[in-house]
């Protein structure tokens, strides 16, 4: 096991494409490049709040020893190895062409490869200025900073891709914040996570150079991507079997973030990872009460352009907009479409397994369709809580006697008592449900298992991290540490003291409910 400060980087990316070397951080548009140079700002005091042991055992590297190691996480210190640089990449915000956006805060030090060959880039969030950082400071505070470091870290125990988070460090600096966009701005304390992942190319990193006509490079970036991340991939067509894989990873995202409960609140194209992961945690939220109508983030509205119940649809948009970007090196643009396209089948069959699962059946065939359908629409009338409903339904008796008994049994999830009229609908849904469980082709025993492994005990809601947060900047740890416990067994009910719906008090409170941007 090395030490962080003893790891030898390799540097492909840097090695491998034009850059601007000059480490200028003057904001400026950067066209012919990939990336520009950029060192971590010093910072003054490195911190070490949180580690992640069992990411650090993936990568074959030792918790910090000593005071060197740690700045390392806090950018304060660069080791010979290491090329820093902030990419250079452009997005699609809200619907809209943004043109050039790059890292203007995340600063990638190098690439760590492992014995087994496996390559991880790590990048510090929050590690000062870039080229890119207009005119903002390239720094993060504590409460975005712990808010990515957990939750990337819980969605990998839910088993849904994403970027990973090594470490979170106190900077021992104060950064200034508008939280509410309201002129109050205060000062906050600020923060660095080292985040990790095999690639951090976005969709937007493609529709830069496309943006520029630079197709040469558009070509040299898609070809390193495929022959680095998709090395299956090769032949005459394999920039389309390049894409329609893309279209595939995104489109099982969304659905696991269905699953789950999870709403992302900015999903524009530079937030739009090229491997399928989650990525870019800010504003996000688990749905408590199921509404599909809900977004997590206050610059979404009114449009709610990226709810719960929108991501699907948002993802082809966004998928539309890489299709868009490559189509001039792609010699059929019919193929292109059709790609494209492919997307609504590959999601609905994905969707349908992934219902079944949630759902504890065989399969969802054509004409169990309709009563996911309406499952899901009950459940949007009545707006219970989504994880301790499912939770609930595995427990639900095989009789149903009557309306009563229904309410009784999902008491514990509702926000709000439901009228007679939903109440006779939830009714006849879960008699239904009930006659099909009778006929499922699997043990009931296997059901249950499926349902046990596909629906989440615990998730990790805003209203706890808010809380968390507000303790960890008062000095107290000690529910940021049992957090950090309990996101590694979502599935379990080891960790029953947080099963519980969102307290009343955080309905409406900023930061529990709907977050802003300004992090
Ligand atoms: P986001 O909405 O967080 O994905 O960020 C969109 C763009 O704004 C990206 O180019 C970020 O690097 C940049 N950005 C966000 N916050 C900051 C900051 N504090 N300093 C510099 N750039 C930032
Ligand atoms: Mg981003």
């Amino acid at each position: 096991m090395k030490n962080i400060s003893s790891i030898d980087f390799r540097n492909d990316f840097v090695n491998g494409f034009n850059g601007d070397e000059s480490g200028n951080i003057t904001p400026r548009q950067t066209p012919g490049v990939f990336y520009s140079r950029a060192v971590p700002t010093v910072v003054k005091d490195v911190t070490l709040i949180a580690w992640s042991d069992e990411l650090a055992k993936e990568l074959e590297i030792q918790r910090p020893i000593n005071q060197a190691d740690i700045d390392i996480l806090g950018g304060k210190m660069v080791t010979p190895s290491m090329r820093p640089y902030a990419a250079c990449y452009a997005g699609h915000q809200f619907g809209n062409w943004a043109g050039q956006l790059g890292d203007g805060r995340a600063i990638t030090l190098g690439e760590l490869q492992t014995s087994t060959g496996k390559v991880w880039e790590l990048q510090l969030k929050g590690a000062g200025r870039t080229a890119y950082s207009r005119n903002a400071d390239g720094r993060a505070v504590l409460r975005s900073s712990l808010r990515e470091y957990l939750m990337s870290e819980a969605m990998h125990y839910l088993r849904v891709p994403t970027t990973r988070a090594l470490s979170l460090v106190s900077t021992g600096e104060r950064v200034m914040r508008d939280m509410f966009y309201n002129g109050n701005a205060a000062y906050e304390p600020g923060a660095i996570v080292m985040r990790v992942a095999p690639s951090f190319l976005r969709f937007g990193n493609f529709e830069m150079p496309a943006a520029r006509s630079e197709i040469n490079n558009l070509r040299k970036l898609i070809d390193w991507t495929i022959e680095r991340y998709y090395p299956h991939i090769n032949g005459d067509n394999k920039i389309l079997a390049w894409f329609t894989e893309v279209v595939e990873r995104t489109a099982s995202l969304m659905v696991e973030w269905l699953r789950v409960g999870f709403v992302h609140g900015v999903m524009n194209t530079d937030n739009m990872s090229i491997l399928g992961l989650t990525i870019d945690y800010g504003p996000y939220s688990f749905v408590d009460d199921y509404d599909p109508n809900f977004t997590p983030n206050t610059t979404d509205l009114p449009g709610r352009r990226y709810a719960f119940g929108r991501q699907a649809a948002v993802a082809k948009w966004n998928l539309a907009c890489l299709a868009g970007a490559i189509a001039p090196i792609v010699e059929d643009n019919d193929k292109l479409i059709a790609s494209l396209e492919s997307y609504d089948d590959f999601y609905w069959s994905r969707y349908n397994t992934m219902m079944a699962n949630k759902l504890g059946l065989d399969a969802v065939s054509e004409k169990d369709m309709k009563f996911v359908e309406q499952f899901e629409k009950v459940l949007s009338v009545i707006k219970p809580d989504m994880t301790i409903f499912y939770q609930l339904l595995i427990d639900l008796p095989g009789e149903i006697e009557n309306e009563q008994a229904v309410i009784e049994h999902f008491e514990e999830s509702f926000y709000e008592t439901p009228s007679d009229g939903e109440v006779e609908k939830l009714f006849d849904l879960m008699k239904t449900y009930s006659e099909r469980i009778q006929s499922n082709t699997i043990s009931r025993k296997e059901s249950i298992k499926r349902m046990r492994e596909n629906n989440p005990r615990f998730v990790l809601r805003n209203y706890l991290l808010h809380q968390a947060i507000e303790d960890v900047e008062k000095g107290d740890n000690t529910l940021f540490v049992k957090l950090q416990e309990a996101i590694k067994e979502p599935y379990s009910v080891k960790f029953d003291q947080f099963y519980a719906k969102r307290p009343s008090w955080a309905a409406e409170k900023a930061g529990c409910s709907m977050l802003s941007c300004s992090s």
